[in-house]
């Protein structure tokens, strides 16, 4: 069997190595419009910030590592341009050479990822100080400017991860930062009264937070900002992040079934309309795990499983990709701000009204051993069912794990009352006797 994968970072490249570990037979060739395969894109705000000192780290896999681990064909600055599903053939273009090839498959695998939004703002194609980040090009691109033009000033555009993940690294660089914002919070997955904590915390970590407001021009070769509120900030470093748009334009040339905001549709098997061809990762459309509504969630952990998923099916292996919950975390300086499921918002845009939500502030650890803070949680449940619809916690030591446990608990099915009953391990340094997850359910029922 000939299977061809376009793209080569987080699902391509996670497709490839549980392909080749499973079938030693099949050729397996994996193209790549970049120069880098495997890398680690949620470190690169971390290396602009020098938090992760070496570039190297980044690196994941190599072009040449991974071919020979692997025995597989890679093919990196290669852009497949076009499907040709009647032939069973993709077009390739050659970066480096110019040149342009086809080539056959049995099954395709696509895994092109999601791009940064460039809006047509007036003055951005002027602007030579605005950045997006995606890749490595564009993390050497920004790095370089802080370290060889030091600025003192800087704009993110968009309170989204990837937005407050570099205001973070910025500050950290010892950059003045202001963070604009359209809606009238950061960081979606929180509902307002949670996303204030963060609001507060940003604020007094140095930067200046405007919500409510956007980009209206560029001016001065980007050295100036017009906001929609009439406000003109000066700026000389400027990051652009303010959402990603799914790389659609192979899948929508060659027909296949696009869903409404224009990612690819798959079924529960990753298969496209086409049954040749599979989509996985950021680019494609899914659906949500708790009420079987589409969801497009860019986050690593749908891309690297819906990959393994997309191996086992070409292999014969019965798995079906269950939906994502979206659960996420990011650091916001010094606190962590963890999601799992749904927030109120959403289920106010899908109509459900049939739910309660309870807030706790426990502390992160036994209050007598040093060092315990409070976490704020928040639970989100079914009535009167039970079960469990979303949380988000907000603290500065222990998020992580308790909403990894209430994520746990959303895939196995427990209810409120079931999350009572979980035996969570506890000495005075780490939880309490009744662990905060114990306590939400506890509140909750
Ligand atoms: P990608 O990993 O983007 O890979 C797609 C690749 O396909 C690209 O390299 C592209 O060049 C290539 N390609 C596209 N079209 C073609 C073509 N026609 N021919 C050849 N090659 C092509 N997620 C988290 O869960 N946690 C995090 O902390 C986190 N942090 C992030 C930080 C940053 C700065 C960024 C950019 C993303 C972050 N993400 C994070 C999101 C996560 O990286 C993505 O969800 C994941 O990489 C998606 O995998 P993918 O395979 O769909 O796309």
């Amino acid at each position: 069997k000939k299977i061809l994968i376009v793209g080569g970072v987080a699902g391509g490249a996670t497709t490839a190595a549980r392909l080749r570990r499973l079938d030693e037979e099949s050729q397996i060739v994996m193209f790549e419009r970049g120069e880098y395969i495997s890398f680690a894109n949620c470190g690169l705000p971390y290396y602009i910030g020098e938090v992760i000192p070496q570039r190297d780290a980044l690196l994941v896999q190599t072009v040449d590592g991974m071919s020979e681990r692997f025995n597989m064909d890679i093919r990196n600055l290669s852009e497949v341009t076009a499907i040709n599903r009647e032939k069973k053939t993709v077009t390739v273009k050659n970066l480096k050479l110019g040149t342009t090839y086809e080539e056959r498959y049995d099954v395709l695998v696509l895994s092109p990822g999601a791009n940064p939004i460039k809006p047509p703002i007036k003055g951005l194609d002027e602007a030579d100080n605005v950045f997006t980040l995606r890749n490595i090009p564009d993390t050497d691109a920004i790095k370089a400017h802080v370290d060889n033009k030091k600025p003192k000033s800087a704009v993110v555009i968009g309170g989204g991860f990837i937005g407050v993940e570099m205001a973070e690294n910025l500050v950290h660089r010892g950059i003045k930062v202001t963070l604009v914002e359209m809606a009238d919070q950061i960081m979606a997955p929180f509902d307002s009264e949670m996303v204030s904590i963060l609001h507060k915390h940003v604020t007094d970590m140095g930067v200046e937070l405007i919500l409510s407001d956007g980009v209206s021009y560029f001016d001065q070769k980007g050295t100036k900002i017009g906001l929609n509120s009439g406000k003109v900030l000066d700026t000389e470093l400027t990051i652009l992040s303010i959402g990603v748009r799914p790389e659609n334009e192979l899948a929508k040339s060659s027909g296949l079934e696009l869903g409404e905001r224009g990612h690819i549709k798959v079924d529960q098997n990753m298969m496209t309309s086409d049954p040749n061809i599979y989509a996985i990762g950021d680019a494609i459309e899914t659906i949500d795990y708790i009420y079987n509504e589409p969801a497009m969630v860019p986050l690593a952990w749908p891309a690297n499983k819906q990959g393994r998923i997309v191996a086992d099916r070409i292999c014969g292996i019965d798995s079906k990709y269950p939906g994502t919950l979206g659960t996420s975390i990011a650091k916001v300086f010094d606190l962590t701000a963890a999601s799992t499921g749904h927030n109120e918002k959403a289920l106010a845009r899908l109509g459900k009204t049939n739910y309660k939500t309870i807030h706790i502030h426990p502390g992160s650890h036994a209050g007598y051993y040093p060092g315990a803070f409070p976490i704020s949680l928040k639970l989100i449940f079914e009535v009167p069912s039970g079960k469990i619809l979303g949380a988000q916690g907000i603290g500065y030591d222990g998020v992580d794990k308790r909403i990894d446990v209430i994520a746990t608990a959303i895939k196995g099915n427990l209810t409120v009352r079931d999350i009572t009953n979980l035996e969570l391990a506890y000495a005075p340094p780490y939880s309490s006797a009744k662990d905060p997850v114990n306590m939400a359910g506890y509140v909750a029922s």
